[in-house]
């Protein structure tokens, strides 16, 4: 059913929260667009910009590694400066209240963890954009150590001690998914009773595959995005609102 109005959406939204047990929510960019990080797919947004780098030729060439930490400083301008939103904030009431056993988020900005969510509770399927990573020993880099090597190199991407390739800690197409985030969204998503799925278009496989999972596991499938979703049909409720507006009633103050 798509909620007719915004009211009709929050009373659907209510009701199906109060009686739920296990509710499991699932982000997409769409949820971090009010603390003004661009998604990908709105008119206008990065995809349209900028062709992403495929992660064989990040390894692959020494240009795109310098093309890809260009791109990054470049974001940081959205990333460093963002603060939770509505969405974050109802998401982290919900959990506080007990209700919330996991989150699943496609997010790499690390605003669910700022929300007040603990990290152990939050899956990131894509990874997280605020640290890096050598991708040969795993050891922890802060972006601000590699910009400072970055500008110092003349804009060449620095490498680790070890030899290995320093990159964003997040999962780049054609990058192998993170096994553990995988398994751990999977049971979430076939032992919950109401699953949300909030601001993601669900076209990046295999991510979109989970709220159709919960949905064949019994749950309720709530799909809240302003654009339709290849998913709407099979919905209990569709919420064609904005992020916000909808889940603002459920900030606990
Ligand atoms: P997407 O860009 O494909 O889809 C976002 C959807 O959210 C769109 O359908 C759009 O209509 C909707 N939307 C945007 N703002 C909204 C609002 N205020 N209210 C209601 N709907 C709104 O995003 P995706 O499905 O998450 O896939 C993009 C991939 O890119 C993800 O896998 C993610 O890893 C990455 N990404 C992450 C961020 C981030 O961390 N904030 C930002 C951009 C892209």
């Amino acid at each position: 059913m798509i909620a007719a109005d915004l009211e009709t959406a929050i009373n659907g939204l209510r009701g199906l929260i109060e009686n739920a047990e296990a509710i499991v929510p699932f982000t997409g960019a769409g949820i971090s667009t009010e603390c003004g990080i661009p998604d990908f797919r709105s008119p206008g947004g990065q995809w349209t910009k900028n062709q992403p780098i495929y992660f064989d030729d990040f390894i692959s060439s020494q240009e795109m590694r310098d093309e890809a930490w260009k791109r990054r400083f470049a974001m940081d301008e959205y990333f460093a400066k963002a603060k939770p939103g509505r969405g974050h904030r109802a998401l982290a009431s919900l959990h506080r209240a007990g209700k919330v056993p996991g989150l699943i988020t496609q997010n790499i900005d690390n605003l669910h963890q700022d929300s007040g969510i603990s990290a152990k509770d939050i899956v990131e399927l894509h990874g997280n954009t605020t640290y890096a990573t050598c991708l040969s020993c795993d050891r922890r880099y802060e972006l601000q150590w590699v910009r400072d090597k970055y500008a110092a190199g003349a804009n060449c991407a620095p490498d680790c001690s070890c030899g290995g390739y320093i990159k964003t800690a997040t999962i780049s197409f054609g990058q192998q998914m993170p096994e553990e985030p995988m398994r751990r969204a999977e049971a979430l998503s076939k032992n919950c009773d109401l699953f949300l799925a909030i601001g993601s278009s669900l076209v990046v496989w295999p991510a979109a595959g989970f709220p159709l999972m919960a949905k064949q596991h019994g749950a309720a499938l709530v799909i809240i995005n302003r654009e339709p979703t290849e998913f709407d049909a099979l919905a209990d409720l569709v919420v064609r609102q904005d992020i916000g507006d909808a889940l603002a009633p459920f900030i606990a103050h």
